[in-house]
C-alpha cells in the first residue's frame, strides 16, 4: 500500500508543480502582451517629474468592448501629494481608473495628464516607473519573502530590504519565522493572508519609491489586527506621494484629501469624510451599514458628523 502511495503522492506533487510553473507562465505572458498593446508615440519624451506630481483624469470615458461603456466621463484632479480614495460597489469601475492611469489601456475620450503631461505622450517605461501598484490580489512568486520584496530592484542590500518590510509593517510578523526573510512563500511555502500579502506588496513599492502610487485593497475582510498594520503602512506608503486608493473598508480612507463615490462608471458623490457623511447620500449610507457590521474591536475613531 505505502509503496503503491508513494509514486502517486509523489505525481500528485509534480502535478501540483506543474501546474503553478504553468499558471506563472501563464500571468508572465498576459502581462507581456497587456504590455505590448499599446506602443509609444513616435519620438515620444519621457515623463518629466519634479517630486509628486498632479493627476487629471479629464472627462474620460472609456469601454472595454466598444458595445459595453465601462466609465462616463469622468473628471478629477489629485493634487500633489495627496490620497484621493475610490469607493463603489464591486464593478463600478474602480480598478479600470488604476489600469488607464497604469496605460494598460488607452482611454476612449478625454485625456489623463500627469503634471500637465498626456501619458499618451510620454514613453510607457518612464509612466510606468512613476508609478507603484498594489493589486488587489498580490501574486507572490514561488521564493523567498526577501526575493518577493526585492523583485524589481535586483541587487537591492538587505538594509533596503528591512526598511521597507518595517514601513509596510510586515518586519514583525517575519522576524517571528523560524527562517525570517529566508523564508519560501507563494503556493508551495508558507500561505500568506490577503493582509500579509498585500504588505509584500507595499514593501515592493516602497522599494521602488515612486511618486505616485496605486492601491487597489482587498477586498476579503481582514481582521482588525490586519486592517491596523494595513492602515499604517498605507499611511506612510501614501505620505508625500500622489496617491490613488481603492477602499474597501471605508474606515481606512477617513482621512483621504478627497473621496470619490462610484457607481455604474461614474462619479456620484466627492469630497472629504465630514462632508459626505453630512451630504448622507450614498457614502453616509455605506459608512452607517459598515460601522453595523464592524467587529467591537475593529471600530477606530472617526471624525463624527456634525
Ligand atoms: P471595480 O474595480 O469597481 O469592481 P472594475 O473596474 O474592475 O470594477 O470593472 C468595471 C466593469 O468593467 C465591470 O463591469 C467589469 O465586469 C468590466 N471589466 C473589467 N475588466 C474587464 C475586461 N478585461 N474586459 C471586459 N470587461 C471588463
Ligand atoms: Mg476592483
Amino acid at each position: 500500500m505505502i509503496q503503491l502511495y508513494a509514486p502517486l503522492n509523489f505525481l500528485g506533487v509534480l502535478y501540483r508543480e506543474i501546474r503553478q510553473a504553468l499558471t506563472d507562465m501563464e500571468r508572465m505572458f498576459r502581462l507581456l502582451s497587456e504590455q505590448r498593446e499599446i506602443d509609444d508615440a513616435p519620438g515620444a519624451p519621457p515623463l518629466r517629474l519634479e517630486g509628486a506630481p498632479a493627476v487629471r483624469f479629464e472627462r474620460v470615458s472609456f469601454a472595454y468592448e466598444p458595445a459595453r461603456p465601462i466609465l462616463h466621463q469622468v473628471d478629477f484632479e489629485m493634487a500633489p501629494g495627496t490620497t484621493t480614495a475610490v469607493v463603489g460597489a464591486s464593478g463600478a469601475g474602480k480598478s479600470t481608473l488604476a489600469r488607464l492611469l497604469f496605460r494598460f489601456y488607452e482611454v476612449g475620450a478625454g485625456r489623463i495628464a500627469i503634471d500637465g503631461q498626456d501619458i499618451r505622450s510620454v514613453t510607457q517605461a518612464s509612466l510606468r516607473a512613476a508609478i507603484g501598484i498594489v493589486p488587489q490580489d498580490t501574486v507572490l512568486f514561488n521564493d523567498t519573502i526577501r526575493y518577493n520584496i526585492g523583485y524589481g530592484r535586483p541587487g537591492v542590500g538587505e538594509d533596503e530590504i528591512v526598511a521597507a518590510a518595517k514601513a509596510a509593517r510586515l518586519h514583525d510578523f517575519v522576524q517571528a519565522l523560524p527562517r525570517g526573510y529566508d523564508t519560501m512563500v507563494g503556493e508551495r511555502g508558507l500561505k500568506l493572508s490577503g493582509g500579509e500579502k498585500q504588505r509584500v506588496a507595499i514593501a515592493r513599492a516602497l522599494l521602488k519609491d515612486p511618486p505616485i502610487l496605486v492601491l487597489d485593497e482587498a477586498t476579503s475582510a481582514l481582521d482588525s489586527r490586519n486592517e491596523q498594520a494595513i492602515q499604517g503602512a498605507l499611511r506612510v506608503a501614501a505620505a508625500n506621494r500622489t496617491t490613488l486608493v481603492v477602499a474597501h473598508r471605508l474606515s481606512t480612507i477617513a482621512d483621504a484629501a478627497q473621496i470619490l463615490v462610484m457607481a455604474d462608471g461614474r462619479i456620484v458623490e466627492r469630497g472629504t469624510h465630514v462632508q459626505l457623511l453630512r451630504a448622507g447620500g450614498e457614502y453616509a449610507r455605506l459608512w452607517a451599514l459598515q460601522q453595523r457590521d464592524a467587529e467591537p474591536g475593529a471600530q477606530r475613531e472617526a471624525p463624527a458628523p456634525a
